[in-house]
């Protein structure tokens, strides 16, 4: 069955690299720029820059290639329903010869973990289908992997692209061509057999070095964008921003950040509080984003609570309204709104009762941008006693008891923020 692209964010074209070449003295807001395109360039600590570099068309498909590649082995690496309800990662492989397709296969489920362990991938795990298409290559390694060398391989990646070391373009039309073999396809994850630190962006595709336990960052900074609509947090010293308010979530021309007005002052997890600190999407001046440093700035950090939000949002549309939450491995389930402040029992507005002794099981999911808490009480006779406490910052929490027969009950308080949550238990 022939693949479709639903989810391709118009977004400009972006690429990464270690390197960090010098930059132009302005760069425009728009992408594509006559004969030449914007490219992100990563440092080696996670800085992030871009660069303008010739644009590369990619060349008409033989029919001959593009019925190859609709014949490519696909193989899932995680089903989890059905895709109109779910997004659909489709991992592809270049310069990875027939003898080597279990290497690809390692190199995928790596980088798959790598992206799944950030938030909110973590909490929306099973809201994606992991495709793997065995795209199969003549030859071994990428192009200038040692710069000079050439190999013969089905999407025709380099190192060294445009003069940048670790740029790792490719063939965009035959990547779409080989991830087209998979049932759906929302964004495009295209791995290189090579050990060495790189990638690039495209609109729905990434780029990442298959063997390198980093480059995975790169994706994620890239999901941001095709997934979330985000913005990039990071500047080129000197610039100002010369347009009006940007659409973009996560960036705002208001000093004070109202577009973000009932995130001010909570902890973000990438440190500090939420804000509007100066400087977003290219420019230095005239322009604020949410927090000091998240992954739309630096790689290898989180999501700060206002993007965090938005992915949560774009991933829990896209999985039918009933995305699998964190709390649902637990036998019992209850749900409920809260208002900010306010405090709710459950389950029910009441309690449950236990004749056996063991551990109790509590998991709260509540939204993100608020801070909710959980606390197991036991009735001691002649009061409810706070027995066990989940009391961090945002709005999940998860605890364990262990203890004798009684009657218990879960609070749930509303520190600050709002919305509905659900508490997952186990009873002894
Ligand atoms: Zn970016």
């Amino acid at each position: 069955m022939p693949g479709r692209f639903t989810r391709l964010a118009a977004v400009a074209l972006t690429a990464a690299a270690l390197l960090s070449p010098t930059l132009p003295a302005a760069p425009a807001h728009a992408g594509p720029v006559a004969e030449k395109e914007w490219r992100e360039v990563f440092s080696p600590d996670g800085t992030i820059s871009r660069v303008l570099v010739p644009a590369r068309k990619p060349a008409a498909l033989s029919r001959e290639l593009v019925q190859k590649a609709a014949a490519a082995e696909v193989i899932p690496l995680q089903e989890t329903g059905p895709s109109a309800q779910r997004f659909d990662l489709v991992i592809i492989g270049d310069g990875y010869t027939a003898a080597q397709m279990g290497l690809l296969r390692q190199h995928a489920e790596s980088k798959w973990a790598e992206v799944a362990a950030v938030e909110p991938f973590k909490k929306y795990k099973n809201s994606f289908n992991v495709w793997l298409v065995n795209v199969v290559s003549n030859q071994s390694g990428v192009d200038n992997d040692p710069y000079g060398t050439t190999r013969d391989t089905a999407l025709d990646m380099t190192f060294y692209c445009a003069g940048t070391a670790r740029l790792l373009c490719l063939d965009t039309a035959k990547a779409q061509a080989y991830a087209a073999a998979a049932p759906q396809v929302d964004v495009i994850l295209a791995l290189g057999n090579s050990t060495t630190y790189g990638g690039a962006g495209y609109s729905g595709i990434s780029t990442a070095s298959g063997g390198n336990a980093q480059s995975g960052q790169i994706a994620i900074h890239e999901f941001g964008h095709s997934i979330g609509g985000l913005a990039d947090e990071y500047y080129t010293a000197g610039t100002t921003y010369p347009g009006g308010e940007p659409g973009e979530p996560n960036v705002t021309t208001s000093a004070s950040g109202a577009k973000w007005a009932s995130y001010i002052g909570r902890a973000t997890p990438d440190g500090g509080v939420i804000g509007a600190y100066q400087g977003g999407s290219q420019y230095e001046y005239g322009i604020y984003r949410p927090s000091e440093n998240s992954l739309m700035r630096v790689l290898g950090r989180p999501f700060n609570l206002v993007g965090l939000d938005v992915m949560d949002r774009a991933i829990a549309a896209k999985a039918g309204g009933t995305p699998p939450g964190p709390c649902d491995a637990l036998g019992q389930r209850r749900t409920g709104t809260l208002a900010s402040g306010a405090t709710a029992y459950q389950p029910d507005g009441n309690w449950y009762y236990t004749g056996a002794s063991g551990t109790h099981r509590g998991c709260l999911d509540g939204p993100d941008a608020a801070n909710f808490d959980l606390y197991l009480e036991k009735w001691s006779g002649s009061a409810w006693g706070t027995v066990a406490t989940a009391a961090t910052i945002g709005g999940d929490e998860t605890l364990t008891y262990s203890g004798t027969a009684g009657y218990y009950r879960y609070r749930i308080v509303a520190g600050s923020g709002s919305g509905p949550y659900t508490l997952g238990y186990d009873v002894p």
